[in-house]
């Protein structure tokens, strides 16, 4: 799992686990571990939308009972932050 959240080979842990964002090498290019067999599916997404979620409800609910932000200035700190998060936790998600 650690391994796969650095975005490494499961079996050397030095070669790429990606070639691109979200699509996995076929074989590693470094011990020749095939890859291509272990399909993730929606899984990543699923437990990306949980973790986030948790994440920004959890402090939107902190900020908003211990300050007196107007709607649009919550708009503008959780929205950019839920896509950040989602964006940049979805690769080490599915590499896990
Ligand atoms: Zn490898």
């Amino acid at each position: 799992i650690k391994r796969g959240l650095l975005g490494r080979c499961p079996h050397c842990g030095k070669g790429k686990l990606f070639r691109a964002f979200v699509k996995s090498v076929d074989k590693c290019e470094v011990c020749g571990e095939e890859l291509h067999h272990h399909r993730a599916d929606d899984l990543p997404a699923y437990l990306v939308i949980v973790i986030v979620g948790h994440i920004v409800v959890g402090s939107f609910m902190a900020v908003e009972a211990a300050t007196t932000l107007s709607t649009w200035q919550h708009a503008l700190i959780w929205v950019p932050l839920t896509i950040i998060l989602a964006v940049a936790l979805l690769q080490p998600v599915k590499g896990a």
